[in-house]
């Protein structure tokens, strides 16, 4: 089997899988209890949330853990603009984003908000130039993604803080698919909300991050006990906050390292690919992107054709995101950067990851060849 959708989820690291165990059973604790035992686990959680606010390169009060990606997008933009209502009611994203962003925005729409969407370029790239046009005197937040999950295009985080910071507007940024995989300086991009989640890291489903700037008092999004200081209620996921921390050490001690092996792997691909399947056009910025997504418009069949082919050889990739697999509609991020619907439908995604390996890829590559060969 060869794995290639590593953006949609990858596998937890054996080392992450060892750390989080013995929380299921021998310290089952609840952190919040009295006993010693129960404490013991209260200072592995702070201790978690320290290694990762280290390599975060951020204060540990910033950190709040979430249920994943999707969680801290939802609480972030309502915390947001709460806490700035006073200023206005309006927003600027992007369509390109994630539902976790897409769909908390269309509901904060439906109660009065505006949102601007900026427009992006054919490969995902967001024109500062727009953004700074888009800047309203009621603006309060702005919301941009820092690697696409589809085409894997990074945004141009420092800029676009600046920006935010320069007019009194909030700055949140959907880092899902660049966390641990690319440096990203907090304070010189003037970051007030980050999302993060832990299984695109090689660490446990169902937990993630929200740094929130210390120095802003933002509300919460779920109501409940004191934990995470009275910010994110409901008894810990203790082994899911410990295998997420194990997961980030990992990836941060190993980011150049791993960075390098996943894009040799994907040129080569890419290479393969170009050599082999006249008409396969590479979507998404080539040299601003994240490592391992290559998104590839192929030159006939359909998306899921091809997928059934890649299947039946034991390759798993995908049509776009995992969000949108089984989606009649085309992609929402394949028609913001230009495609038309038939040519949304053509798009495979391809997502490399840290396991894979050079025999895997140019076993993928000959097989393509054979499913374009007619
Ligand atoms: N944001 C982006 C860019 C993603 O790729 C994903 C997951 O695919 C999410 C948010 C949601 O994260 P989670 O699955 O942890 O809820």
């Amino acid at each position: 089997m060869i794995y290639l959708d590593n953006a949609a989820t990858t596998p937890v690291d054996q080392d992450v899988l060892e750390e989080m165990l013995p929380y299921y059973n021998d310290k089952f604790y609840n952190p919040s209890s009295f006993y010693k035992s129960a404490s013991s686990v209260r200072v592995k959680i702070e201790k978690a949330r320290r290694t990762i606010a280290e390599c975060m390169g951020a204060s540990h009060r910033g950190i709040f853990f979430t249920s994943g990606g999707t969680e801290s997008d939802n609480w972030a933009i309502r915390a947001a603009v709460e806490y700035k209502k006073d200023k206005g009611r309006h927003i600027i994203s992007t369509p390109t984003e994630h539902p976790a962003v897409l769909n908390t925005l269309r509901y904060l729409e439906s109660i009065g908000f505006q949102v601007t969407y900026l427009d992006v370029d054919g490969e995902g790239n967001i024109l500062v130039d727009e953004l700074e046009k888009a800047i309203r005197p009621d603006t309060v937040l702005i919301s941009v993604m820092h690697a696409n999950n589809e085409i894997g295009t990074l945004a141009p985080v420092e800029k676009i803080g600046q920006l935010a910071h320069r007019n009194d507007i909030l700055f949140h940024t959907d880092a899902v698919q660049s966390f641990g995989k690319q440096r990203i300086d907090i304070d010189k991009c003037n970051i007030d909300l980050l999302s993060a989640s832990s299984h695109k890291i090689y660490g446990p489903k169902g937990t993630g991050l929200l740094y929130i700037n210390p120095l802003l008092p933002l509300g919460k999004l779920l109501f409940g006990g004191d934990q995470e200081n009275g910010k994110r209620p409901g008894t810990e996921n203790t082994a899911g906050i410990i295998g997420f921390s194990k997961a980030v050490e990992n990836a941060f001690l190993n980011l150049e390292k791993n960075g390098e092996y996943i894009d040799s792997l994907s040129v080569l691909l890419r290479e393969e690919i170009k050599n082999n399947i006249p008409g396969a056009v590479f979507l998404g910025n080539q040299d601003q992107r994240v490592p391992g997504i290559v998104s590839v418009l192929f030159p006939s069949l359909d998306s899921e054709t091809i997928l059934i082919r890649l299947d039946e050889a034991g390759i798993m990739a995908s049509a776009g995101s995992a969000c949108s697999a089984g989606a009649v509609e085309p992609s929402h991020v394949l028609t913001a950067v230009g495609l038309e619907a038939r040519e949304a439908k053509r798009v495979i995604r391809f997502s490399l990851g840290k396991n894979n390996t050079k025999e895997e890829i140019m076993e993928t590559a000959r097989v393509l060849k054979d499913i374009f060969a007619g």
